[in-house]
């Protein structure tokens, strides 16, 4: 087999990402974009010495479970992997894929996983789910001004102010900006010559309330005369505000500011141009007629699908067996979701967060919905927590962690299983590393007795997971 030749292969498998895999000559083939089932043909384009990768150049025999795409971008856009394949074969392909790493890289028995996973968790509507989305803005190759996506692996921008997962009000917000920049002669930042202003367009929904806020991420630095520095970046900005005020429950437009050549999207400095400073939400407590009301900050973390979340935070209760008298540590707490959920039946709460405004939201947001037992501290967990238990011997009854996707600090893990809780429940967004993590905590006296895969990202391979481990007797 050489570089450049055409195959005709079978699809039998999906990698973790989504691509197809088939068998040439013994060799494995990765193909982006081919389904399992599929029969295609595929050009080599990258040989290693077990496996290559090939490029689809046509589908000869569909799949049975190969949908249309919605989006006609699915296959440049890295976004979404799975488009084309039919949803209920993407919640086998996550629910496998978690099943597969906790064998593989957690070394646990299938028969025992067999016992403990509950069904996967779909949603009803795999489309317009997203909460929050962010643009990129810059110029497409004939030299137009646009904002849309990546596409995939590259900074190449792909016009699309209509991506099919976010809120549809998004198209109207980014058309309105790429008009102002036009009509003002703004420009994009170029990545490579570190010129031009505008970076980014962060645009994040509230569920609830339909409140929408729009945050443009700015290659300047912040000045202290904010009111004059703004005149200056954004020249009639009256306009603009006035255009996007108008676009139904936009409530907060802000600047963010960042000067440094990077890959990461925002700047630290944040000044709101016109309306609210942060957004509000609000998620329900299943079975209890309640509801807990969030304000979040640009830089806060906030789970990005409102519909799944309840149904996990639901299940994180499930799990949590709580009776009133326990004390819950909720580990890389965000702005306090969980942690307000837990407080409603658990006697106290405490949430270690690393980001300072997601802290103050997670206390503003403790205050507004008058929950008292409880109580947050900034800082990395693999610092606080044991720091805390040398100092002031803490305790807890259930520890929850929902860490990154790198997942827990190896001193998180060692200080969980000094503190000896009844219960852990870890809600992981990357199954390799909570397989680790739960290998660890599982030679360490505790037991899996509860997992199940929650889909928060239709369309793409990311995977949700929630486990619930007990510690076990004597
Ligand atoms: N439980 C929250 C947030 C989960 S996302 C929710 O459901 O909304 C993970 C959070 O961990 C983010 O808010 C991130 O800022 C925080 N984080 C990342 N690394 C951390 C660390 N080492 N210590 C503490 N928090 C961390």
């Amino acid at each position: 087999m050489n570089k450049n030749d055409l195959v005709t292969v079978e699809i039998e498998d999906f990698s973790h990402d989504g691509a197809g895999i088939g068998k040439v000559n013994g060799y494995a083939l990765f193909i982006k974009d081919a389904v399992i089932g599929d029969t295609v043909s595929a050009r080599i384009m990258k040989i290693k010495s077990k496996y290559a990768f090939a490029k689809l150049e046509k589908v000869i025999t569909p799949s049975s479970f190969r949908v249309t795409p919605e989006c006609k971008f699915h296959r440049q856009c890295g976004g979404c992997q799975l488009q084309a394949l039919s949803y209920e074969k993407q919640l086998e392909f996550k629910q496998n894929k978690v099943v597969n790493n906790l064998i593989r890289i957690g070394g646990f028995l299938s028969e025992h996983l067999e016992n403990v996973i509950e069904p996967i968790i779909g949603m009803e509507n795999a489309f317009r789910y997203r909460n929050k989305g962010m643009y990129p803005v810059g110029y497409d190759k004939a030299g137009a001004l646009v904002t849309g996506f990546y596409a995939g692996r590259t900074h190449d921008i792909i016009a699309n102010t209509d991506c099919l997962l976010g809120d549809e009000r998004n198209k109207e917000i980014l058309e309105t900006v790429l008009l102002y920049m036009k009509k003002n002669h703004l420009n994009a930042y170029n990545e490579k010559t570190g010129a031009g202003l505008f970076r980014h367009i962060l645009i994040r929904n509230s569920f609830y309330n339909a409140d929408v806020m729009v945050c443009f991420v700015l290659n300047a630095k912040f000045s202290e005369d904010f009111p004059k520095q703004i005149e200056i970046l954004l020249p009639h900005k009256q306009e603009l505000c006035d255009s996007l005020s108008k676009i139904h429950g936009v409530s907060s437009i802000i600047v963010n500011f960042n000067s440094e050549q990077t890959n990461v999207i925002m700047g630290k400095k944040v000044c709101t141009v016109w309306g609210q400073d942060k957004i509000t939400d609000k998620l329900y407590i299943r079975d209890t007629g309640r509801f807990i009301t969030f304000k979040i900050s640009p830089h806060s973390f906030y789970q990005v699908n409102p519909r799944q979340t309840e149904k996990l935070y639901a299940l994180a209760l499930e799990y949590a067996e709580l009776s009133g008298d326990e004390t819950v540590w909720d580990l890389y707490c965000g702005i306090g979701t969980i942690s307000l959920f837990m407080a409603v039946y658990a006697k106290q709460v405490y949430g270690v967060e690393i980001i300072p405004e997601a802290v103050h939201d997670a206390c503003q947001n403790a205050k507004e919905n008058e929950t008292k037992n409880i109580e947050f501290f900034i800082g990395k967990v693999e610092d606080v927590l044991p720091q805390k238990l040398s100092d002031e011997n803490i305790h807890a009854d259930i520890i929850i962690v929902d860490p990154p996707r790198k997942g827990c600090d190896s001193e998180c893990i060692n200080t969980m299983i000094k503190m000896k809780p009844k219960r852990i429940i870890y809600i992981s967004c990357d199954s390799a590393t909570l397989a680790r993590d739960l290998r660890i905590l599982c030679d360490n006296s505790y037991e899996l007795k509860r997992f199940r895969v929650i889909d928060q990202f239709g369309q793409s391979v990311h995977v949700e997971t929630i486990c619930l481990l007990k510690l076990l007797e004597g």
